[in-house]
């Protein structure tokens, strides 16, 4: 499912966005020793996230400890570019950064639409991490939306002996789906139900079971089953089924997942994300994924955030799980067009995009112009008879269309998972292996 787009009023909305004040950054050195700095508990920062187009603040909420650190004790300083936010642990004595990853939200999008030129909001937000030893900093960092440069916009200091930090019990059944690996060398996903009732259990669990034998059938994830975990987590709702607003349907569900999202009806998502912690908490996870009891079309994902997508059966059930995935993993972008679009608050042409399958050639030196034949003219071009050609015969080069725009932005190839649902592209198998390659160490 596409990321939600507003049309129209987007020039508009660019050239009133103020730029928000620069704090200084903190320098990020190498991965620190993880024994040093780190208990091997995860510990979980929730806070609000509120503004409108122009401006945005993060408001503490609470700090929680919850199970094992899931993630890596090696890699602590996330090496790539991606995503419209990140944030870093600072250790409060030597000032030094211990851990840095980066993520985008549901609230980033929301900034792109209409009724955020005219209205203020606030949705919740969480952030995991290992936790330190000794007290330390804890700084959030967005991009600027006009020069697309991170700045520093949230510091608070955390004393980890201060009573007020609780601990997160879940009491939810933990179910495996397939074990590959132990949980700090593999990629740990986590399924979560949504409008699933207590009777309808054994229904989610062959949904798990087939987003499973769905990631397995793609390269490169076929590929590193012995360093990929999937669990599910049983947690059933009130009601059956998903909330459809835009047809006055209202299902009371646990994880309160809605089509209708930002006004766009197959864009299926939840504002809840602290609600989505608290349930996942129940297994060791790095990459949440929900499931949501309907028949209906739709889904979404967000880079370090979460991917949702419909447990039934709708035709492309499978391909529409690993699309989103694509981009609730490592941020993929997506490579489709739509006819007629010329402007996206997403893609701004004069700007290169972080994701890794897209490029508008303002700075290509780190994308995938190593893996394009020196013959292969660039731009690349384009014949809608590629559509129909079996993938390993596709060329790989810089076609023009992809990121919902038809001009000024360039994709790798004519068909990928994150175009027509079909196998990822070279550069997109690439790209996961590079992520899982530091996320697995
Ligand atoms: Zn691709």
């Amino acid at each position: 499912m596409k990321k939600y787009i507003f049309l129209a009023p987007l020039f508009l909305l660019f050239s009133s966005c103020s730029t928000v004040k620069t704090a200084k950054q903190t320098a990020v050195d190498s991965n620190p020793l993880f024994d040093e700095y780190f208990t091997g508990t995860t510990m979980r920062f929730d806070f609000h996230h509120a503004g409108d187009c122009n401006s945005e603040n993060y408001y503490f909420d609470r700090v929680m400890r919850e199970g094992e650190w899931a993630g890596s004790r090696i890699s602590l300083i996330n090496p790539f570019d991606f995503g419209e936010q990140q944030f870093r642990i600072i250790d409060t004595e030597s000032k030094k950064v211990i851990y840095k990853n980066n993520y985008c939200t549901l609230f980033n999008e929301w900034q792109t639409t209409e009724e955020a030129t005219r209205t203020q909001r606030s949705m919740p937000e969480s952030l995991l991490f290992p936790e330190p030893k000794k007290d330390f900093i804890i700084e959030i960092y967005a991009r600027n939306k006009k020069s697309r440069e991170i700045e520093k916009r949230f510091s608070q200091t955390i004393s980890v002996s201060d009573y007020n930090i609780r601990t997160n019990r879940p009491c939810h059944e933990c179910t495996n789906i397939h074990i590959g690996g132990n949980i700090t060398n593999s990629l740990d996903i986590v399924l979560l139900s949504d409008g699933f009732t207590a009777d309808e259990k054994e229904k989610f669990i062959s949904s798990c079971r087939m987003w499973c034998d769905a990631l397995f059938k793609y390269s490169p994830f076929n590929d590193s089953k012995n360093r990929i975990n999937i669990r599910a987590v049983w947690a059933p709702s009130k009601e059956s089924g998903i909330s459809e607003p835009g047809k006055g349907k209202w299902v009371e569900t646990i994880l309160d997942t809605r089509f209708y999202t930002f006004g766009s009806e197959r864009y299926q998502m939840t504002e809840e994300f602290q609600k989505v912690r608290d349930i996942a908490a129940a297994a060791p996870y790095e990459s949440i994924f929900i499931l949501t009891n309907t028949d209906k079309y739709g889904g979404g994902g967000i880079y370090n955030f979460y991917g949702l997508g419909s447990a039934g059966e709708t035709g492309y059930t499978g391909e529409v799980y690993i699309h989103e995935f694509g981009h609730s993993l490592m941020g993929l972008g997506d490579e489709y067009v739509e006819k007629g679009n010329t402007v996206s608050a997403f893609y701004p042409t004069d700007k290169e995009p972080w994701e890794a399958n897209l490029t508008t050639f303002v700075n290509f030196n780190g994308k995938w112009e190593n893996m394009i034949d020196k013959k292969t003219a660039i731009p690349t071009p384009f014949d809608e008879k590629m559509l129909k050609q079996p993938q390993e015969e596709l060329t790989v080069g810089a076609y023009e269309g992809g990121g919902y725009l038809e001009k000024g932005i360039y994709r790798p190839t004519p068909q990928c998972m994150m175009n027509q649902l079909r196998d990822f592209c070279p550069v997109c198998q690439e790209a996961i292996k590079r992520y899982l390659d530091y996320i697995c160490k």
